[in-house]
């Protein structure tokens, strides 16, 4: 029988560890959205985000400013911010419009607030293996999709220790971060992207295959191997508006040991696991 892994029952009962951790706490945890224009996807994420910070205990509120905020307004928005006490998370919503680099937004939070995990400084902690999740324990603020994606992986008791584990995409807030966890939990770790050769073949050998693509069913069926965990990132509209992954769900299923499905695997694991580094920031800040 396949495990199809429940996002939202798994980022339920993370937010409700949470709100619990929080109730002992002294003070509030606070987090700050920055928004910055009218992307509509970036209203609803927002919107949810602060939801489920509230109810979960957090202080938290959104600075949305508009769209011809300039990028030195921005960059003084965010020092004020790593100037306040009481903020002890700082997200940048992305996208940002275009007259304003993302990577100098990004690289202005400071890294002890920075929630995503998006800083040079916590991406490269990851790479050299000084944050990460283990067995023992989570270090530093690593990015909330993959982190996510080990949360389910737990969920899946898939056994990582020497397990070859391939990401498919590279990108800088899904693909390299989650390739550096799995690595870190001592995975053999590939990573494929649009130029790699023979990807069906490198999907075959996979005993954990993660998807991060953005493309509607791409990783067919008879890619997975017997017996594998999926994980699919991907999240992609169709015409008729129905969201699907990255994987072609229904020829995966028989054959994988377990799954996420789309919507409702990886998607619900990301504010969840914002609010849980948040919580982290807070208690790294007042130690
Ligand atoms: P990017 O577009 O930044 O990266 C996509 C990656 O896929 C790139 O590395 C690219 O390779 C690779 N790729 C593209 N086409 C192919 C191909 N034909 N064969 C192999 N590799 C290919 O996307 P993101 O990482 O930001 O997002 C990936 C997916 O995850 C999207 O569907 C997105 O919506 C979803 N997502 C979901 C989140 C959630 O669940 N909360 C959060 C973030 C993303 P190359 O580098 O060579 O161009």
């Amino acid at each position: 029988m396949t495990l199809i892994l429940d996002g939202k029952a798994v980022a339920e009962r993370l937010r409700g560890r949470l709100a619990a951790r929080i109730a002992t706490l002294a003070f509030t945890p606070g987090l700050v959205v920055l928004r910055v224009g009218e992307d509509p996807a970036s209203g609803v994420y927002v919107h949810n985000k602060d939801k489920a910070a509230l109810a979960a205990g957090f202080a938290s509120r959104t600075r949305h400013l508009p769209a011809e905020t300039t990028e030195a307004e921005l960059l003084a928005e965010i020092a004020a911010l790593n100037a306040d006490r009481e903020v002890d998370g700082i997200l940048v919503q992305l996208p940002l419009p275009v007259h304003i680099r993302a990577e100098a937004a990004i690289a202005a939070v400071d890294p002890a607030k920075d929630v995503d995990g998006f800083h040079p400084l916590n991406a490269g902690r990851l790479a050299s293996g000084l944050s990460g999740i283990t067995p023992e324990g989570v270090r530093g603020l690593v990015p909330c999709t993959p982190r996510g994606a080990m949360h389910l992986l737990a969920e899946a008791k898939a056994q990582l220790r020497g397990a070859r584990a391939v990401v498919v995409g590279r990108s800088q807030i899904v693909g390299r971060p989650m390739a550096q966890l799995l690595l870190g939990a001592d995975c053999t770790v590939t990573i494929a992207h649009s130029r790699t050769r023979d990807l069906a073949g490198e999907c075959r050998r996979a005993d954990i295959l993660i998807a991060a693509v953005g493309r509607p069913e791409m990783i067919r069926g008879d890619w997975v191997r017997e017996g594998a965990v999926v994980i699919d990132v991907g999240i992609n509209r169709m015409p008729d508006g129905k969201l699907v992954g990255d994987v072609a769900y229904a020829e995966a299923l028989p054959r994988a040991a377990a799954i996420t499905p789309v919507p409702g695997g990886v998607g619900p694991m990301t504010i969840a696991c914002l609010l849980e580094n948040t919580l982290e920031a807070a208690l790294a800040r007042r130690a």
